[in-house]
């Protein structure tokens, strides 16, 4: 009977991990874990230990984030910021309007993105030109900011890492590398301040534990407090942040 297949489904698990998950039951032979419409179910044997399957996520939950991830970005986002012409900078959506000029030019006021491209730009050249210049504006301000507020909680945390690499990530917003290079994706400079600082924090703690577990989350907590409304904005914003990918 197919109730009794799907013993545990829906039995979500707590906190440790930074996903929600289902276990379904079969008469097959080894784990499998299926991802698909930004949900994660795990195929395993009739009584194979629960403890088990947590170990095993635990060891694939790098892997499983980044397709959770890469799931949420998709062509059609990049046709709602082509159609939308709206663009988020320090967390505030901002129209971005787009104007014939002799020179280029990038002006941020309150509400809106002035892009002036000019004229020698053809029609045909013109969106991959826009995404270009955003591109190198976004990676320019977060070479600004970013290696500031990395000093600021390295400090904090007395966690110093070997190195920055500012570039853009496809599903990432940030990583720290087993030889302690920290890489943030100049993407964030989409995000709020607080966002930017959880990114960070989050990556410094990751050269304390080179995991997403219990104690991980329990390091991230004691050093930024508001870790959870940094995440939650992600997971609500992401597509619009992702947008501007080629
Ligand atoms: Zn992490």
């Amino acid at each position: 009977m197919l109730i009794k297949k799907i013993t545990e489904l829906f039995a979500h698990q707590p906190a440790v991990f930074d996903f929600d998950y289902c276990i379904v039951r079969s008469k097959r032979k080894s784990l499998c874990i299926q991802i698909k419409d930004s949900s994660v179910r795990i195929l395993a044997p009739q009584r194979f230990p629960v403890a088990q399957i947590n170990q095993f996520l635990l060891q694939k939950q790098d892997w499983i984030a980044k397709k959770l991830q890469q799931q949420q970005v998709s062509t059609a986002q990049l046709q709602h910021f082509k159609q939308s012409g709206k663009i988020f900078c320090n967390g505030q959506l901002k129209t971005l309007v787009v104007q014939r000029a002799s020179l280029y030019q990038i002006t941020e006021t309150d509400q809106q993105i002035l892009l002036q491209i000019p004229n020698r730009i053809s029609e045909l050249q013109q969106s991959s030109y826009i995404k270009r210049k955003l591109d190198n504006w976004f990676n320019h301000r977060a070479k600004l900011h970013f290696p500031e507020r990395l000093a600021l909680f390295s400090y904090q945390l007395e966690l110093a890492p070997a190195g920055l690499i500012i570039k853009k990530y496809r599903a990432r917003w940030g990583s720290c590398s087993s030889d302690r290079v920290i890489s943030l994706n100049y993407l964030l400079m989409m995000a709020p301040d607080f966002v930017i600082d959880y990114v960070i924090v989050h990556e410094l703690c990751h050269l304390t534990h080179m995991n997403h577990s219990a104690s991980f989350w329990a390091l991230v907590a004691r050093h930024y407090p508001d870790y959870r409304q940094a995440k939650h904005w992600l997971k609500v914003n992401s597509h619009q942040l992702q947008a501007i990918h080629h």
